[in-house]
């Protein structure tokens, strides 16, 4: 994206000011990360994986009804922003839809949390939302608040303490078990009716240590420089879009309503 692009999504706060992890993030964000870091473990993330993934459905339920809970939940993970979720992916989906970006991308800008409607049938946040990371292999350190992982139980296992772990070098991202969380339950869900690369986007959009840091390079394969081409580009729609002020939902709806009936059918099994 070009500068003029980002400076946009500045006039809000300047990009020191967004995802700051000390002791002025709201109140919350680290007690969110110890509960995230010392819960997901390869069984957790295996168990989840078996509880929530299809085949398994809990509901099937329109897009628009997901939509509406989603409005009432705040993000405990985020120090950015006390707007709803709804308010987010119009943020996130307008600044993309303003650069002129393809009607996927921004479809997948206004959907790319929707699953974190996970919350509704009483997931803790800690198995929802927050950053992603690759379980089975040694922590990257660049994760936020990667000392926490000391009292994760997989820090007593040797081989998931090594670089490849349970993995072999350069298997492709896909082939890694990701932390348990809402990026790989939306991705799978929606998978029969996206591209591929707005799968790519959802599932890895809250991997940082990757997309941000440049780890786990040693797991990639060749496709995956693909993905984190899209990710990368997402992600500043994704974070600086974050603004106080509402958007106007009246006036965005209609568009949103069409492209939403262009990929999905009516119900969706969640
Ligand atoms: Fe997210
Ligand atoms: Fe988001």
């Amino acid at each position: 994206m070009e500068d003029n692009k980002l400076t946009r999504f500045k006039e809000h706060r300047d990009e020191t000011q967004y995802r700051v992890y000390d002791e002025h993030a709201r109140d919350g964000v680290a007690e969110f990360y110890y509960q995230n870091h010392i819960h997901q473990t390869v069984d957790f993330v295996k168990a989840k994986r078996a509880q929530w993934l299809p085949p398994s459905s809990k509901c099937e339920m329109s897009f628009w009804e997901a939509v509406n809970f989603l409005n009432t939940l705040v993000d405990d993970s985020d120090p950015d922003i006390d707007l709803s979720q709804l308010d987010h992916h119009l943020q996130t989906a307008e600044a993309m839809r303003q650069d002129g970006l393809p009607r996927w991308f921004v479809l997948a800008g206004f959907v790319h949390d929707m699953g974190k409607v996970l919350c509704l049938w009483d997931e803790p946040q800690y198995c929802v939302v927050g950053d992603t990371f690759p379980v089975g292999c040694r922590w990257s350190p660049k994760i936020v608040y990667s000392e926490f992982f000391r009292d994760n139980p997989d820090a007593k296992v040797p081989l998931y303490q090594t670089e490849n772990g349970i993995y072999e070098p350069k298997c492709g991202l896909d082939n890694v078990l990701m932390s348990w969380g809402h990026d790989e339950y939306l991705s799978q869900v929606t998978r029969p009716y996206l591209p591929v690369e707005a799968q790519w986007v959802i599932r890895y959009h809250s991997f940082y240590s990757w997309h941000k840091e440049g780890e786990y390079k040693h797991l990639m394969n060749d496709t995956d420089v693909e993905k984190f081409h899209w990710v990368k580009k997402f992600n500043p729609y994704d974070l600086y879009s974050k603004k106080p002020v509402k958007p106007d939902w009246k006036k965005l709806q209609p568009y949103y309503q069409e492209l939403v009936a262009e990929y999905f059918p009516e119900i969706i099994k969640w």
